[in-house]
């Protein structure tokens, strides 16, 4: 595979059938969470590692709970780079499917099956590249690691979780490329990528209201039913105040960076002042899904989703609860958020908050990122790439409790008209081939170059294309 310049020839065509062969596989091994039964796409990607003579473990909670790693050695004077996925799969409603959600099925140029976008994808990207590094004996400064993980969908706690707190040397490392950016969209014509930098934290909570309980036909003021319904009113057109991230502002100035100069003034006019930075939300040219997205990037939120009160219908209950959705931008303990939500709510309420998860942000300005910028730049000209922060929450939250940097970077070629969102926990979830084949390489150039030794550092991207 080595030419004699020394650049390694790869034969992009045969990968590009392999990479989607690889995902056809693991798209037809059924890993719906729960249960998860991961063990067995961790099998199978056992298997594929060790045709190339590359060892890996299977490790995890229980049998069925597996979480696969495997290393590629580095010469250790650069630290490792992980690349990090999961392999189960949300629930799906067959009968609302065209076709079978785990057929994997090719019609139209797409690849279907559940988890074609969340996010087999990325696992066989990953392993796709590890197996090209290998094939290629690229020579490595850093340890390149591979790790899909079980159970990412229910909270990790069996996959990356059980991992970072059982067997974290075997994860790590500096930076890690995860789920959560990669995607391409388009504002104005123009074209963009985003790689995530940022994720908020979950701080849910329960809210309770107590009250006299009483029988029903005899109504009196002390219903906690009503004071759990006004205060949840108060939440009506109301959110927390807006709070600029480095994040957010790299990704309103990347946007703004190639759009003509009168459009780029009104994404501008967003970070002017973060008191007016909805209205100026409010005035962009941008769908209203999109808004919706800004405003939430912009700020801590809350989002009641869970009613609890009385049981039979002639009762007053003396309690009412209500469970609330809250997310942290990157900064935010959940003490301070408690202040914000106080400011709405008032001082003096019932609050539990459960379970909560810090909020990150890695920087939008490292080697990683400008190296990712340049390769996307590359394979599309004309794109501009963009940090993003992500309102859901991934398996970051595990691997940057050992302290690695984590860049949300599943890379998909944007292609108008198929370049389609909506089946991530949807119905017909789908990949195009051709944007799946380009995310290959993009990602192999990525690591390839971020991962070889100096003076391999800018091969193999050197080929013409
Ligand atoms: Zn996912």
């Amino acid at each position: 595979m080595t030419t004699s310049s020394g650049y390694t020839y790869i034969n992009w065509n045969a990968v590009g059938d392999e990479v989607i062969t690889h995902l056809r596989n693991i798209l037809r091994i059924d890993t719906r969470n729960p249960p998860g039964n991961e063990i067995r796409a961790a099998r199978y990607i056992r298997d594929v590692l060790q045709q190339d003579g590359i060892a890996s473990e299977i490790v995890g909670p229980s049998t069925d709970r597996g979480t696969i790693v495997a290393r590629l050695k580095g010469d250790g004077s650069a630290p490792p780079l992980l690349l990090m996925s999961h392999t189960d799969v949300v629930a799906v409603e067959p009968e609302k499917w065209t076709h079978d959600p785990f057929a994997a099925d090719i019609a139209d140029g797409f690849v279907y099956g559940r988890g074609a976008l969340d996010m087999k994808s990325m696992v066989t990207m990953e392993l796709m590249t590890m197996l090209l590094l290998k094939r290629a004996g690229v020579p490595l400064k850093r340890d390149v690691i591979y790790m899909a993980a079980a159970d990412e969908e229910v909270g990790g706690h069996e996959g990356a979780g059980w991992v970072v707190h059982n067997r974290p040397e075997l994860i790590q490392a500096e930076y890690g490329l995860n789920e959560g950016g990669g995607g391409g969209f388009e504002i104005n014509g123009r074209r963009y990528y985003t790689v995530s930098t940022a994720e908020k934290g979950t701080a849910r909570f329960r809210l309770r209201t107590t009250g006299k309980p009483g029988h029903g036909s005899m109504p009196h003021e002390d219903n906690a039913i009503i004071k759990l319904a006004t205060l949840l009113s108060k939440l009506d057109g109301k959110q927390p105040p807006v709070h600029f991230t480095d994040t957010f502002r790299g990704y309103i100035t990347g946007i703004a960076s190639s759009q003509p100069p009168d459009i780029a003034r009104l994404f501008l006019a967003v970070l002017h002042d973060e008191a007016t930075a909805d209205a100026a939300i409010d005035a962009l040219p941008l769908e209203d899904i999109l808004k919706l997205e800004l405003r939430a990037m912009a700020r801590n939120t809350v989002a009641p989703t869970i009613l609890k009160a009385g049981s039979q219908i002639n009762v007053i209950p003396s309690q009412a609860e209500a469970f609330l959705d809250g997310r942290t931008l990157p900064g935010w303990t959940t003490e301070m958020y408690l202040g914000e939500l106080q400011a709405i709510f008032g001082e003096d309420i019932d609050l539990d908050f459960i379970d909560p998860s810090i909020p990150l942000e890695a920087d939008p300005a490292s080697p990683l990122f400008e190296l990712i910028k340049a390769v996307v730049e590359e394979h599309d000209p004309g794109a501009t790439v963009v940090p993003t922060l992500l309102t859901g929450g991934t398996d970051a939250k595990h691997v940057a409790q050992l302290g690695t940097k984590v860049y949300g970077f599943a890379p998909e070629l944007y292609i108008p008209g198929a370049t389609d969102w909506t089946g991530v926990h949807g119905h017909d979830e789908r990949i195009h081939i051709r944007a799946m084949q380009w995310g290959t390489r993009v990602l192999y150039d990525v690591v390839a170059q971020f991962a070889a030794r100096a003076q391999f550092g800018t091969y193999p991207s050197r080929q013409r294309r």
